[in-house]
C-alpha cells in the first residue's frame, strides 16, 4: 500500500487560528492524510477535553502539545499575545526539527500559520508599499503597529519579518476565496505564485461533509439557549454583537456601545465574555435605563455558536471587530455588518467590508452612542436594501467557490494532490 501523505499543522495560539486550522485538518483527514496537529500546551489540553472535536477524527489524527514556559498571567496582560509569540520564535523551530526527526511516519509537508514563519530561515527584503491596494487604503485603515514611525518597534519587525518570509513556502493556503479579494490576489501571486485559496474553510468543510449543520470546533461552552432565544424572533430584526475572542473594551466603551444597542430600539443578542472589559469585573451597577433596554429587547451570552447564529433567519445584522473568521462568517451568510476594528488584519478587513464590497459600515474607531445607535438603524432599516443587495450577492458568490466546481473546490482537490505527490 501507499503511504499516506502526513501534514504537520502548526496554528497560531488564538482561537479563531486554531478554529478555522482545526477546519483544515479536518478537510486533508477527510482525504485520508494523516495529520499532526501541534498546538500550545493550553489549547492541547482544551482539545482533549473536548471529545466531541476530537471524535470527527480518524486514527490518523494527532495532537502534539508544544510547551512555551509562558504562564496564563503573563499571556493574559496587554501584550500576552507578543510575548508567547516572541516566546515561539525561540522554540518552536529547535522543537519541531527535534520532533520531526523521531517521529515515526516521516512528515510530507507543514503548514504553518502564515505569521509562524520562525519555522523556516530568515530572509532579507524590504518592503516598499502596498500594492493593489493603492486606491482606498488609507492610513487609519493599517494596524497600528504598521502605523509605526519607529520602524525598529517589536512590533513591526514581526509583521515584517513574517510578510518576507511568505515567499519562501511552497504553497500560500489562503482561508478565501477568488470571487472575494480577486485583485489582490493577483498582487500575491506576483511574489508568491502557488496560490490556494480554499476557502472559506467552514462553508467548505459543510461542502465536503454534505452536511448543513456547522460543525463548531470551539474551545468554550457555547451557550445553545440563545438560539431558542432567536427562533422567537422576528426575520432579519436582531442585530448580533461581538467583538471576538480577544479584543477587550474599556468600561467607558462598553458603555457607549450598550446605549448605542438600546437607543437604536433593535433588538440585539450580545457575547459579553467574562473578560470583555479591560482590567475589570462585569458585575458593576448599570443605569435603570440600560437595564430595562436590555430586559425588552436583549440578550446577553459569554459565548454563543456564531456560525449558527448568523445563519439564523432572525439575524438582520452584525457588529463585529472585523475578525477575518467573524467577516467570513458573515459573508457566507450574506449578514451586513457594522465594523469596529481593534487592531492586527482588522483595520483592513473592516474598509473591504466599507469601501470595497460595499457589506456595511465601517465605523473604524469612532465610539460615541449616537454613531453607534444611528448606524445600527441605517444598518437594520434605513440603508438594509442597499446592503442586502451586495450581501445576498457575495453571499452566493462564496457558495458557489465552495461547491463541487468552484474555485475553492478546485483549489483544494489540486493542494490534496500537490502533497500527495510530495511523498518521496
Ligand atoms: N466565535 C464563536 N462564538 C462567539 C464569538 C466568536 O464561536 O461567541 C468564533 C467565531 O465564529 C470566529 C472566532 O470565534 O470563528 C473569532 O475569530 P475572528 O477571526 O473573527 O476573531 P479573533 O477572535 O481572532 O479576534
Amino acid at each position: 500500500m501507499d503511504p499516506l501523505p502526513h501534514v504537520i499543522i502548526f496554528p497560531f495560539p488564538a482561537h479563531g487560528h486554531v478554529n478555522s486550522m482545526l477546519k483544515l485538518a479536518q478537510l486533508l483527514s477527510l482525504s485520508n492524510f494523516d495529520v499532526t496537529f501541534l498546538v500550545t500546551v493550553e489549547t492541547h489540553d482544551r482539545l482533549l477535553n473536548h471529545t466531541d472535536v476530537l471524535s470527527r477524527f480518524g486514527s490518523g489524527f494527532h495532537l502534539q502539545a508544544l510547551p512555551h514556559g509562558i504562564s496564563m498571567d503573563v499571556m493574559n496582560t496587554r501584550d500576552g499575545i507578543f510575548i508567547l509569540y516572541n516566546s515561539l520564535n525561540q522554540i518552536a523551530k529547535p522543537f519541531l526539527r527535534k520532533f520531526i526527526v523521531n517521529m515515526n511516519s516521516p512528515v510530507t509537508c507543514l503548514i504553518a500559520d502564515g505569521i509562524l514563519s520562525m519555522v523556516e530561515n530568515a530572509m532579507d527584503l524590504t518592503l516598499t508599499k502596498v500594492k493593489g491596494m493603492e486606491n482606498f487604503l488609507r492610513g487609519r485603515d493599517l494596524p497600528s503597529f504598521c502605523r509605526a514611525t519607529d520602524l525598529t518597534s517589536p512590533n513591526f519587525r514581526i509583521v515584517m519579518t513574517e510578510t518576507l518570509q511568505t515567499p519562501r513556502a511552497r504553497g500560500l493556503i489562503l482561508n478565501t476565496f477568488e470571487d472575494l479579494e480577486g485583485p489582490i490576489l493577483s498582487q500575491i501571486r506576483t511574489v508568491c505564485p502557488n496560490v490556494y485559496t480554499i476557502g472559506a474553510v467552514h462553508a467548505h468543510l459543510k461542502t465536503r461533509l454534505a452536511t448543513k449543520s456547522t460543525s463548531s470546533n470551539s474551545l468554550w461552552q457555547e451557550d445553545e439557549s440563545c438560539i431558542s432565544w432567536l427562533d422567537t424572533q422576528p426575520s432579519k430584526s436582531v442585530i448580533y454583537v461581538s467583538f471576538g475572542s480577544i479584543a477587550g473594551l474599556t468600561k467607558e466603551d462598553l458603555l457607549e456601545f450598550w446605549y448605542g444597542l438600546v437607543n437604536s430600539e433593535q433588538k440585539f443578542l450580545w457575547v459579553m465574555r467574562p473578560d470583555l472589559i479591560i482590567g475589570q469585573e462585569r458585575k458593576d451597577e448599570i443605569s435603570v435605563e440600560l437595564e430595562q433596554g436590555t430586559k425588552a429587547r436583549g440578550y446577553m451570552a459569554d459565548w454563543v455558536p456564531q456560525e449558527k447564529v448568523l445563519a439564523h433567519r432572525a439575524i438582520g445584522g452584525f457588529l463585529t471587530h472585523s475578525g477575518w473568521n467573524s467577516t467570513l462568517e458573515s459573508i457566507v451568510e450574506g449578514v451586513p455588518m457594522i465594523c469596529w476594528p481593534r487592531f492586527a488584519d482588522q483595520q483592513v478587513n473592516s474598509r473591504f467590508v466599507g469601501e470595497v464590497w460595499k457589506m456595511g459600515l465601517d465605523i473604524k474607531d469612532t465610539c460615541d452612542r449616537d454613531i453607534i445607535a444611528k448606524s445600527i438603524r441605517d444598518l437594520m432599516d434605513k440603508r438594509n436594501g442597499e446592503f442586502s443587495q451586495r450581501t445576498d450577492h457575495m453571499a452566493s458568490l462564496a457558495k458557489k467557490a465552495v461547491n463541487e466546481g468552484g474555485s475553492s473546490y478546485i483549489n483544494l482537490d489540486r493542494l490534496i494532490q500537490d502533497i500527495r505527490s510530495m511523498i518521496p
